[in-house]
């Protein structure tokens, strides 16, 4: 059996290979970027801000002319916009929020500080040197990597691009995800469930996984446990597509194909992981299409998406940062039994700031990730002691 670490270091090495060199990319104006992920660095070729302002609305004046208590004029104007005269000795210049400094002017009063009297102002504080000035190039110096590639652009970054004056950014195409589900016992919601039946509920926890990525979802929907249908549905979802996922029948049972299709349409490495839940899991490819097959059972497909799908998915749109993100969470339940297999505990954080446990872990109830807001990596050959700190997974979405 491969560990979970081995199985993903595969996955990766295996996403970084097939990206490189079958990615599509496309330009599109940053207000269409968002969870997209970026080909090339973006740089700066301005300064951001691009001159010295003020960050207050107040007075600016050089501190060496302050005097406190005293009575300075108001010698000129500054509003946001608008483009200030040197600043002439002994004197103030009224000033705004994003309003260039005048030249000479080395600091800003703020408003509350100060008493407007006719054409002067009157200033009791005793200013700094620098005060309430932003400097030019403070947030962005003039020639800088903004945004490395390989990063999945969240609204921030849409932002920092517009404010170096970009108007369009190089992005990763969607990835096209061809999606089928194996089983004679699968009834798609709204017909009714015969005896021996159960409905399609991993085909709406897939295309809201692989939705949330920025996929571009072809579903070809239920498949029954028959070889050349198998073979059929593998070849319809390779033409057109950048990845195939499935669903179910990756096992070795009599009624799962998918492992003999797969040879016979492509290649194919199935693993047993040493993870719970999850095994038995398959990587592959139809024809040269990458292939991914998850699962069957409803948590042991949500959790190996989340795991080990989800990290080749977002390696193959090209982006860098792709493992699960853990964080320290004090667990506040107990799990007395070690196994030799890495769990997915379903958990979610209590309001002490610890982490509850789904009373029922089996892989069957997908009820335990509907309400969990994580899952705890527990690692092979421990117990978790109440008060202990795990490994945490937070979903984020
Ligand atoms: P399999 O991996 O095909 O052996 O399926 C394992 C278990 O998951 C069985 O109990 C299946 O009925 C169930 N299962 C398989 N596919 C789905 C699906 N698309 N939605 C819900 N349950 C499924
Ligand atoms: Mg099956």
């Amino acid at each position: 059996m491969l560990s979970y670490e081995q199985a993903l270091e595969t996955l990766l090495a295996d996403a970084s290979l097939s990206s490189g060199s079958r990615m599509r990319v496309e330009t599109l104006d940053p207000a269409l970027a968002l969870g997209r992920v970026l080909v090339a660095p973006v740089c700066s070729t301005l300064a951001v801000p691009p001159a010295d302002n003020s960050a207050m609305d107040g007075y600016a004046l050089r501190v060496a002319d302050l005097v406190p208590g005293a009575l300075l004029p108001v010698s000129q104007r500054v509003p946001a916009g608008s483009v200030p005269q040197a600043l002439a000795a002994g004197t103030a210049a009224r000033i705004f929020t994003g309003a260039p400094i005048p030249p000479g002017a080395d600091c800003v009063v703020m408003q509350e500080l100060c008493e407007a009297e006719g054409d002067a102002v009157r200033i009791a504080h005793q200013a700094k040197p620098g005060e309430n000035i932003r400097r030019a190039g403070e947030d962005i110096a003039c020639g800088a990597e903004i945004i490395p590639a390989g990063t999945r652009l969240a609204a921030a970054h849409l932002g920092l691009i517009a404010s170096v004056g970009i108007a369009s950014v190089e992005v990763v195409s969607r990835l096209r995800v061809a999606v089928f589900f194996t089983g004679d016992e699968l009834v798609m919601p709204g017909r009714p469930l015969a005896a021996g039946q159960i409905y399609n509920s991993n085909r709406y926890v897939l295309l809201g996984l692989l939705g949330r990525l920025g996929c571009q979802v072809t579903d070809l929907g239920i498949v029954p446990d028959d070889l050349e249908a198998t073979r059929q549905a593998l070849r319809q979802a390779a033409a057109g597509h950048d990845l195939v996922m499935t669903c179910g029948g990756v096992s070795v049972g009599e009624e799962d194909h998918v492992k003999a299709a797969l040879q016979a349409e492509g290649s194919l490495q199935t693993w047993k992981i040493a993870i719970k839940p999850g095994k038995p899991f398959a990587l592959g490819r139809v024809g040269a299409t990458p292939f991914i097959g998850l699962p069957g059972n409803p948590v042991s497909s949500f959790a190996t998406f989340r795991m080990l799908a989800e990290p080749y998915v977002r390696r193959l749109q090209g982006e860098t940062e792709v493992l699960p993100r853990a964080v320290s969470v004090r667990a506040d339940f107990a799990w007395p039994r070690a196994t030799p297999l890495r769990e997915f505990l379903r958990v979610r954080r209590n309001a002490a700031g610890g982490l509850d446990l789904f009373p029922k872990q089996g892989s069957g109830v997908l009820s335990s990730c509907a309400w969990a807001d994580g899952l705890v990596s527990h690692p092979p050959g421990q117990v978790i002691q109440p008060g202990e700190l795990v490994s945490y997974i937070p979903f984020n979405d």
